[in-house]
């Protein structure tokens, strides 16, 4: 039986495409600027986000903490909403590694932060503060149902943080897939933000790795703190070359991870005593009520004895993530296994 996996995009394989073209990668010491690959890679993903310059990183977390560590200096504090990534799964990273300071402000459902709670955190000039320098964004918003942050609204904040002179660093692990959700190039996502990090490993099926793009000063300091983290790479051309396949043939289908995150919710919502969240990306929540008369470790349990893998979360919310390893008929088998569990 084969394992239909919806935990996360994150298990997601190379495709054969990948695969080849890691084999055929041109490499070099990515230390010393000479992995080719790794340098086409950059300048690929800053075109494609219209900033000036990339940066190759090992992973998501990595991404965000480096663009961090470039932001903020000790003492500093950063605004992030409490329901994002690099709040409650990155270790307290930036604390712990950078002394820097998160200052948590509520996410509301749809992801976005406040304007007025933005503006409210912001410290005044005291000997009794840190100093505000950094407000973090997330898009799309992993814990808020996967949904996208407009274009919109993202230069609202930026501009926001600006004129109070702060600076804007954007999680978009999953940017690629608010494009397509929003129907908008990517760019316009990203263009008033300082930074911006996306995952190449997720939706877009490399291995590894993640891409930090901001302007050529920006990228300079956050090169040294990517050394300094340990993520000088050698010859991670090997990397990079999946990285250049997932970026020019895997971010025009994510719509179709969209559509199928969609009908199985529409189809999880017809099962008596399963509520769904809305669904707007690849990313679906739902929770069972208490007259199915199942624990959630139950349903976990009876959906991995029938070859359907998915998170149990916290107040048992369950997520399940489409990606391009599910099809049409797995939806289908996911929906009859979700009928049997409960029955
Ligand atoms: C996955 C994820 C990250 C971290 O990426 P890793 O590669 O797993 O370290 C950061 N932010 C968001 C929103 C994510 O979903």
């Amino acid at each position: 039986m084969r394992v239909i996996d919806l935990r996360s995009d994150t298990v997601t394989h190379p495709t054969p495409e990948m695969r080849e073209a890691m084999y055929r990668a041109e490499v070099g010491d990515d230390v010393f600027r000479e992995d080719p690959t790794v340098n086409r890679l950059e300048e690929m993903a800053a075109e494609r986000l219209g900033r000036e310059a990339g940066l190759f990183v090992a992973s998501g977390t990595m991404g965000n903490l480096v663009a961090l560590l470039t932001h903020c200096g000790r003492g500093d504090e950063a605004i992030v909403g409490d329901r994002s990534h690099t709040f409650l799964f990155e270790q307290g990273g930036m604390a712990a590694l950078g002394g820097i300071t998160p200052r948590p402000v509520p996410n509301q459902p749809d992801g976005t932060l406040r304007l007025t709670d933005i503006e409210e955190a912001i410290r005044e000039d005291n000997v009794h503060f840190p100093r505000t320098r950094l407000v973090c964004l997330e898009n799309t918003h992993n814990m808020c149902n996967g949904t996208p942050l407009t274009p919109e609204y993202t230069a609202q904040v930026a501009r926001l943080a600006h004129a109070r002179g702060l600076r804007v660093h954007l999680d978009g692990a999953r940017i690629f897939n608010a494009a397509a959700a929003l129907g908008v190039d990517v760019r316009e996502l990203v263009q008033e933000v300082d930074s911006v990090m996306f995952c190449l490993s997720k939706g877009l099926c490399a291995p590894v790795g993640s891409l930090l793009c901001g302007d050529t000063d920006f990228i300079a300091g956050a090169r040294r703190a990517r050394k300094v983290v340990g993520g000088g790479m050698r010859q991670a051309g090997v990397l990079a070359a999946a990285g250049i396949v997932a970026l020019e043939r895997m971010t025009d289908r994510l719509a179709e991870d969209h559509a199928r995150a969609r009908r199985l919710a529409e189809g999880l919502a017809q099962i008596s005593g399963v509520e769904v969240a809305p669904v707007s990306t690849n990313i679906l929540y739902f929770s069972i009520t208490d007259e199915v008369g199942r624990t959630p470790e139950e349903l976990v349990d009876g959906l991995m004895e029938r070859g359907v893998l998915l998170l149990g979360r916290e107040n048992g919310r369950f997520r399940a993530v489409t990606h391009y390893w599910i099809t049409d008929e797995d939806i289908d088998r996911v929906l009859r296994a979700m009928e049997e569990v409960l029955a």
